[in-house]
């Protein structure tokens, strides 16, 4: 199972920064902490955005499949980082990977998916001690499915966009317990997260007030051709 570790880097009052920084340019009193949090919020409602920017968010995501995180690197707005485990130095004779909820159904396709994760380590491994084949070459061989850790950095305009498109229904599943797992940790971390994560993380059909997908889930209407 994965899990999301919020790092003490990360802005601990956001709203609270965000209004201290629109202050600045305003010429108000930024030494007042509920001013700024009252700002730093009037600034967000009226999508004023630029201000998120300036809130950081550094975490650990460990035990998630290089699939999720191949995706969730395709989120670049604001230029965000991030270190990946390497697949030169980690034994991948015994590498973790995800089962698919869907598995838990039907055991002889359970049986057959673990066999063939079974099979594709016992291979890295077989070509590595018996061929003498470097790790980097074997670990052309690993599949989508096992299991990574990334040290990510961004800042929150990025994750709220994020959770648009992740939070959907039609997200892959996995990202969406991922999301599920970031909003946990965020509220976890500070009240001031724990407001912006309520009212700000939400999937794209509760910001337009419409579903904009292909194919809609039901959970909001389509929006009427016009
Ligand atoms: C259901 C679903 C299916 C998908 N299928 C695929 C797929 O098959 N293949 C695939 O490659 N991806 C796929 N994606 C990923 C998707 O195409 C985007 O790459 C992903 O959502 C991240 O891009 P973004 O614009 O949402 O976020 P970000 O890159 O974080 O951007 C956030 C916002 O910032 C602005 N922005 C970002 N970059 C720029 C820029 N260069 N110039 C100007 N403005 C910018 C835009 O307003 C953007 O909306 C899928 C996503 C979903 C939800």
């Amino acid at each position: 199972m994965g899990q999301v570790i919020i790092l003490e880097e990360t802005t601990r009052n956001p709203i609270t920064l965000m209004g201290q920084r629109a202050g600045v340019c305003w010429g108000a009193d930024i030494t007042d902490g509920a001013k700024n949090y009252k700002r730093g919020l009037d600034c967000i409602i009226s999508g004023h955005h630029r201000v998120m920017e300036y809130v950081n968010v550094e975490m650990i995501l460990d035990g998630y499949s290089a699939r999720v995180i191949r995706e969730w690197y395709t989120h670049i707005g604001g230029a965000p980082t991030r270190l990946q485990a390497s697949t030169r130095y980690i034994r991948y004779e015994d590498f973790s990977y995800i089962t698919p909820h869907t598995l838990q159904a039907n055991p002889e396709a359970e049986a057959l998916y673990r066999e063939t994760m079974k099979a594709i380590a016992e291979s890295c491994a077989k070509l590595e001690q018996e061929y003498g084949i470097p790790r980097e070459d074997a670990a052309l061989l690993l599949p989508l499915g096992m299991e990574t850790k990334i040290v990510d950095k961004r800042n929150v305009r990025n994750l709220i966009e994020m959770s648009h498109q992740r939070m959907c229904t039609r997200a892959y599943w996995e990202y969406r317990e991922l999301m599920r797992d970031l909003c946990g940790a965020l509220k976890a971390y500070s009240e001031e997260w724990g407001y912006l994560v309520d009212h700000y993380f939400l999937p794209k059909c509760e910001v337009t007030g419409y579903c904009t997908e292909k194919k809609s889930c039901g959970r909001r209407p389509k929006k009427e051709e016009g």
